[in-house]
């Protein structure tokens, strides 16, 4: 199939330069003039429209979404242990299929057209993707004290079974495999992963250094930092992304500055459970690839990435108190070359260039908020909301198309997620 996007601004470009963008089968084919012998099937009208790689959302838990606004204003311990944790044991893969789809209809309407995930029921999630024709990156969370059937070994089958499934079934689904964090995970367990992640040949990724109370815990147990503990036991020598980083000591940022290895900050999330404020405009300057996520509902009630955009170049301004640093044109980047490389894309994701996967948004540029079009970069990352986004084309398929969601029945979605949760 041949998609044609014309007259389009293209981010990073002169607002006056409009451009065509040319799409066959799931790859950008060319911009600017039409590739030899290219037929459009489809031709998309983007004048007064901002042409941009779709953001991608390096950490969350798409079914979380089943428990937005759920346990909110609690302290960290009580709103994991007490509340989230419980009810997550009683969902049924069908629940959370429903919860991915919601995630997916916010996702897709804002912005995002590929995410990094880390799930209870994997195969759902995939399916779930696949129907509404978003792009995953799953791990199923390897948890536990031992290779147990209950931790780990149970989990890791259901992690190799769905990835045949979504191989038998030609998913655009990749994978990788996930420790959730270093105290839910015994040494063990944490070896276990990179084994397995070696003889597989993924990546891994985990959560690390999200509360002072890991921080101290670790220090307390191990004698050093959560880093540096993940360090000595060889993960940061493999292909790694990891959420949140908040908590540092000066010896970790040498650590983490290489290039296999990936930080993904969540602004909202730390935010909004009080763990603080992650040194993102230090891990920059230190040479740490830093991507952008939303984490689960549950503890960043939007999966909007432009509202985490927005909160982390303030944020970071107001901590480092200069209001130069992470500026729009890096934040943006961060959402998107930066969560290319987080999600295991390669270095052509996330760009508008010949060869890169057609992930593309269309945003409006007349909406009142994003007037006048002075500079389109910080409209995007200081003004925008995330409604300004009308069509997304994901994996070279059309999923939105002047705000109509294409793959997602809205009714049905709204009955099922009533039905789910009136039982909660
Ligand atoms: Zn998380």
């Amino acid at each position: 199939m041949g998609i044609c996007i014309q007259n389009a601004h293209l981010l990073y470009d002169d607002r006056k330069v409009r451009k065509n963008v040319y799409i066959e089968g799931n790859e950008i084919a060319a911009v600017g003039n039409a590739p030899e012998g290219f037929r459009a099937d489809t031709v998309i009208d983007a004048s007064h429209r901002t042409l941009m790689p779709g953001l991608i959302n390096a950490h969350t838990h798409v079914y979380m979404s089943l428990f937005r606004n759920f346990a909110d204003d609690v302290p960290f311990q009580t709103w994991l242990f007490e509340r989230i944790l419980p009810i997550e044991d009683e969902l049924t893969a069908e629940q959370c299929y429903w919860g991915d789809m919601l995630n997916f209809a916010e996702m897709i309407r804002t912005g995002t057209t590929a995410f990094l995930d880390q799930q209870m029921f994997t195969k759902s999630c995939v399916m779930a993707a696949r129907d509404a024709g978003i792009r995953p990156v799953i791990s199923r969370g390897l948890v536990g004290s031992v290779r147990t059937e209950e931790g780990v070994v149970r989990r890791w089958r259901e992690a190799l079974e769905t990835m045949e499934y979504a191989r038998e079934t030609g998913s655009n689904a990749t994978f990788m495999v996930s420790a959730h964090a270093i105290y839910t995970c015994s040494e063990d367990v944490l070896r276990f992963t990179l084994d397995v992640a070696r003889e597989k040949g993924l990546p891994i990724t985990t959560h690390l250094s999200e509360t002072k109370k890991e921080f101290d815990d670790c220090m307390k147990e191990h004698g050093m930092t959560p880093v540096r503990y993940l360090h000595e036991l060889g993960l940061l020598d493999h292909e790694i992304t990891i959420a949140h980083c908040v908590w540092l000591a000066e010896e970790d940022y040498k650590l983490l500055a290489r290039p296999n290895v990936h930080v993904v900050t969540n602004p909202a999330s730390n935010a909004k459970l009080a763990n603080g404020f992650a040194p993102v405009a230090r891990m920059l300057r230190e040479g740490i690839d830093v991507a952008l996520g939303t984490d689960g509902a549950a503890s960043d009630n939007t999966q909007n990435m432009f509202t985490a955009m927005h909160l982390l170049s303030l944020m970071q301004k107001g901590v480092e108190q200069d209001s130069v640093v992470l500026g729009a044109k890096e934040t943006l980047k961060i959402a998107t070359e930066n969560g290319a490389r987080a999600a295991g894309f390669g270095d052509t994701a996330g760009r508008i260039e010949p060869g890169a996967k057609a992930d593309l948004i269309l945003v409006d540029e007349t909406a009142p908020n994003m007037l006048p079009n002075f500079d389109i970069a910080s409209a995007l990352v200081y003004s925008a909301t995330g409604t300004e986004v009308t069509d997304s084309v994901i994996d070279g398929k059309i999923v939105m198309r002047n705000r109509e969601l294409l793959t997602i029945d809205e009714e049905r979605l709204r009955f099922e997620i009533e039905k789910i949760t009136d039982s909660f």
